[in-house]
């Protein structure tokens, strides 16, 4: 049985103010991040043309450091895909193991053309340099990571992106990344999920906003990950569950957890 906690390490203005988390997990003996994050607000300015507020290595040794966490203690690092929003800051954590799908690093040294402006090659320089097998963890497909700690591939938005699901007490969280970004990608009918509901939809999943996979595709890791699962928790949305098991939705509920909308 694992506890979650959700770290608010950054914010990307795309259109809007969106959040960027990593989540520390924490159970049988082991100290587990998903995802790293992003680089500084300066350099996402820089070189991805839109502001960015916290981010690179200070704020997530902050954010670990508030819930007395240093990152030498961390044992597993669950990269769910290479974007630069999730998997900045590896060099942070030389002890650990990094764990990422092949096919993930197969496209994120060379990605579909549409993708480039996502990936980093500080990422893949940093990725590359780990050699040894405790380092770095390449695996294939889903994945048993411990008791109660899955990595389930599901591609879609990149093609070697991966779910994490985790064993709590109350039940398997879904830690969904940009698999599904948003609650409304979830529930796309719902007017709790989204200010946009969509009727027609009520029967299905919106694939997420940016994806390398046929929609039928995103859609079906999509259903996989939540037919797996008892919540989902969505990378970019506000309005996440920030301890897990304690706070515990599978729809938002109104006005939870909502800083900076
Ligand atoms: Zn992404």
């Amino acid at each position: 049985m694992y506890r979650i906690t959700s770290l608010h390490v950054g914010t990307v203005v795309v259109e809007h103010a969106e959040p960027v988390f990593v989540w520390y997990v924490e159970g049988q003996g082991r100290k587990v991040l998903v995802d790293l994050g992003m680089p500084d607000g300066r350099m996402v300015q820089a070189r991805w043309g839109v502001p960015g507020e916290g981010g690179g290595p200070d704020a997530l040794t902050v954010a670990l450091a508030g819930i007395g966490v240093s990152p030498a203690d961390i044992d597993t690092v669950l990269l769910t895909h290479l974007h630069f929003d999730h998997a900045w800051n590896i060099d942070l954590f030389p002890r650990a193991q990094v764990v990422v799908q092949r096919e993930e690093i197969i496209h994120a040294i060379k990605p579909d053309p549409l993708q480039r402006g996502y990936f980093g090659r500080e990422v893949n320089a940093q990725l590359i340099s780990r050699r040894q097998p405790d380092e770095l963890l390449i695996v294939e497909g889903d994945w048993q990571a411990a008791p109660g700690l899955a990595l389930l591939l599901c591609p879609g938005h990149t093609p070697g992106i991966q779910g994490v699901l985790v064993e709590t007490a109350r039940g398997v969280v879904a830690l969904a990344s940009d698999v599904g970004e948003m609650y409304g990608n979830w529930f796309p009918a719902d007017p709790r999920a989204t200010d946009q509901p969509r009727r027609a939809l009520r029967d299905t999943l919106l694939p997420p906003g940016i994806h390398s996979e046929a929609p039928r595709v995103c859609v079906a890791s999509m259903a996989r990950l939540k037919e797996r699962s008892s919540i989902v928790v969505p990378a970019h949305d506000w309005r996440i569950p920030r301890r897990m098991p304690e706070e515990w939705w599978e729809l938002p509920p109104e006005g939870a957890g909502t800083p900076g909308r």
